[in-house]
C-alpha cells in the first residue's frame, strides 16, 4: 500500500492558514459561576473577545451540573453565590473524578482572615480578590491552560 506523499505534505494556502480564526471547537470551554449580572456581562464580553467559549452558572448547584455535563477547560468561581457558595460547588466539583484536576480560579469580594486557606482546602487553584483585574485574571488563566 502506497500512501501519497503530496496528500501528506499538502501545502496549506498559507494567508489562510494564518488568517482563519480557531474553530469554535478548538476554543477553551470556561464556566463562570457568578451570581451578579453586570459581572456575569462584563466577564462574558471580555473572555469571548480573548477566544474562549463561556458557559454561565449563576449559583452554586448549577455550577456543579454544568461543570458535571460540559466538562470546562477551566472554572472561574465566585465564592459568594446563592443555594451553595463557591467553596462548596467547588468540593462537590473536586469530587467528581473527571473533574479532579480541572483549573478552578476562585473570585471573592470577601479579604478575611483565613480566606485563602478555606479556599486552597476546597480545592480551588487559586484564588483572586474582586474586583478583578481582568488583565491578570487572564494570565493566570492562560498560565493554568499552557496557552
Ligand atoms: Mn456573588
Amino acid at each position: 500500500m502506497t500512501i501519497s506523499l503530496s496528500r501528506i505534505f499538502a501545502p496549506k494556502s498559507a494567508p489562510e492558514a494564518i488568517l482563519e480564526p480557531p474553530p469554535e471547537s478548538k476554543k477553551p470551554l470556561v464556566l463562570l459561576a457568578e451570581d451578579n449580572e453586570t459581572n456575569i456581562i462584563t466577564m462574558v464580553d471580555f473572555l469571548t473577545a480573548k477566544g474562549y467559549r463561556v458557559t454561565v452558572a449563576h449559583n452554586g448547584i448549577e455550577a456543579v451540573g454544568r461543570a458535571v455535563e460540559e466538562k470546562p477547560d477551566i472554572i472561574l468561581m465566585d465564592v459568594q453565590m446563592p443555594v451553595i457558595d463557591g467553596l462548596e460547588a467547588t468540593r462537590r466539583i473536586r469530587a467528581e473524578p473527571e473533574l479532579s484536576s480541572t483549573p478552578i480560579i476562585a473570585l471573592t469580594a470577601r479579604a478575611m482572615p483565613g480566606d485563602k486557606e478555606r479556599c486552597l482546602a476546597a480545592g480551588v487553584d487559586l484564588y483572586l480578590n474582586k474586583p478583578v483585574r481582568l488583565r491578570r485574571l487572564l494570565k493566570v488563566m492562560e498560565e493554568r491552560l499552557n496557552r
